[in-house]
């Protein structure tokens, strides 16, 4: 039985009927924030109960990256290929320099500390978008359980001046984002409070050039499960994580198909030599397929 299932016609454009889903490594308690490094051939991934980065490769197998990580979820690379990451244990974004060494971003705004960022991007002009809902602070298992002292907002910090401002501010729980490959949509899953009947749903922003944000419908409503992690391909299709899967949803906000995966998907990015390849965190392993799609160009993109 095939793992692609087909809802739309044009899904089969996108994917290789022959491809393989293979599952990489396993034995992991939750794994998300997937980020490729073709420089070193490898992904770096969170592993965020057990507390470490991991990183994959495909002749090293896992090996570990960071321990402890501060509870890192989210990764990205800026437009220097540095890592940015969220870490949920110190409340804050950091930045990884090219000679290891570890630059805050972002802990605090309007004197307040943040809650426990969790996903992030970098757009072109360098700067660098993240959410911060209140998941790693509700509990000991994702960060530590302490005081939410900021609303769960959408933040941009600005390239130049390195301030941080709320850009979105009447989430839910914020969670995984990504633009358009021509940057001029932003999408930002709101994942609720898990059991309960909270938001499921991906809304969509109008980006004008100043960067500033309009609009904000809802673009497509996940089910099952929740959008935690999305990225976006070289024509603009949204490729998020749901309950079942991967969900490849079209510009136009209709779902194109799924990638069925045993476990439940908390977030993917395109890497291999063409970007071509899908990987996947899902709960307890890593997972891999390639695509007949390329991830979109920008450094969003994970790649
Ligand atoms: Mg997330």
């Amino acid at each position: 039985m095939s793992f692609f299932e087909a809802e739309e016609p044009e899904f089969s454009t996108f994917v290789l009927g022959n491809a393989p889903l293979k599952k990489l490594a396993g034995g992991f308690d939750w794994v998300e924030g997937p980020v490729w490094f073709g420089d070193h051939d490898c992904l770096l991934f969170s592993d965020i109960p057990n507390d470490r980065i991991l990183r994959w490769s495909p002749t090293l197998g896992v090996t570990t990256f960071r321990e402890p990580s501060n509870f890192a979820n989210g990764n990205t690379r800026d437009r220097e290929g540095r890592l940015v990451t969220c870490e949920h244990g110190t409340r804050r974004v950091t930045r990884t320099e090219h000679d290891g060494s570890v630059t805050v971003i972002a802990d605090s705004y309007e004197g307040k500390r943040l809650n426990s960022p969790n996903d992030v991007v970098v757009t072109s002009d360098g700067a660098i978008w993240f959410t911060d809902p209140h998941y790693g602070i509700g509990s000991d298992y994702e960060g530590t359980r302490s005081e939410q002292e900021l609303p769960c907002n959408v933040y941009r910090v600005d390239p130049r001046s390195g301030d941080v401002r709320a850009v979105l501010t009447d989430f839910n729980c914020p969670n995984g984002l990504a633009f358009s490959p021509d940057e001029r949509r932003l999408y930002v899953a709101d994942t609720g409070r898990m059991f309960t009947d909270d938001p499921r749903h991906i809304r969509a922003f109008d980006v004008a050039a100043d960067w500033t944000l309009t609009g904000g419908g809802v673009f497509h409503a996940i089910s099952p499960g929740c959008a935690d992690g999305m990225r976006v391909d070289a024509v603009g299709n949204l490729w998020s994580s749901a309950g079942d899967g991967v969900h490849c949803i079209a510009p136009d906000g209709r779902r194109l198909g799924k990638i069925l995966v045993p476990e439940t998907v908390s977030n993917i990015c395109f890497g291999g030599r063409h970007r071509h390849r899908l990987f996947i965190t899902a709960t307890t392993s890593i997972y891999a397929v390639s695509l007949a799609i390329r991830g979109g160009t920008r450094p969003q993109a994970g790649a």
